[in-house]
């Protein structure tokens, strides 16, 4: 196995668990979108969506993980730590994940409406930050993105908190080759 076989078998170790925290947002309604802060092969901490549990619209999946992991570690900076998350991260997350100083960013899906690290513009690779990220996308896409679709498939039928669906992320717009 040749060391980019070892690395992507690694971070789809890690999506798979991120994508359970994914599935435990869904389990209360909220967005499916899990987030895991890894350090040194071991869980540093884990999160998923909270915004309509908490009523916060800072508790992204990322914002949880990365506030658990500096609790878990006690310093606010992430040093030699990963983040893996199932959405392309928003302008919020993107911009804590590069004040937190996190060296390596994986995704799954791409958000053409709202993604940040990227898609939008690219916060966490900006030329003019004095902190830029590894960047790695696209690890599980299709399964991150199924998650999302179908939870939004069935909200829609449902016509649960009907006012979100405007704002609803339609990732893996690149996943599925559109
Ligand atoms: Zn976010």
């Amino acid at each position: 196995m040749t060391d980019a076989d070892a690395l992507r078998d690694q971070d789809e170790r890690w999506m798979r668990r991120a994508l359970a925290e994914a599935a435990a947002a869904e389990a209360l309604g909220e967005v499916p979108v899990g987030a895991v802060v890894v350090r040194g092969g071991e869980l540093v901490a884990a999160g998923h969506n909270l915004t309509h549990t908490l009523q916060d619209p800072s508790a992204h999946a990322e914002m949880v993980a990365i506030r658990r992991a500096a609790q878990a570690l006690g310093e606010w900076r992430l040093l030699a730590c990963t983040l893996y998350v199932t959405l392309e991260p928003c302008a919020m997350c993107s911009g804590a994940i590069v004040l937190a100083r996190i060296p390596r960013l994986v995704f799954a899906a791409h958000d053409p409406k709202a993604g940040m690290s990227g898609s939008l513009a690219n916060l966490v690779q900006h030329p003019r930050l004095n902190h830029r990220v590894q960047l790695t996308t696209g690890v599980l896409a299709d399964e991150a993105g199924e998650a999302l679709r179908a939870f939004f498939r069935a909200r829609r039928r449902n016509r649960v908190n009907p006012r979100d669906t405007a704002d609803a992320p339609s990732p893996g717009g690149g996943a599925d080759g559109s």
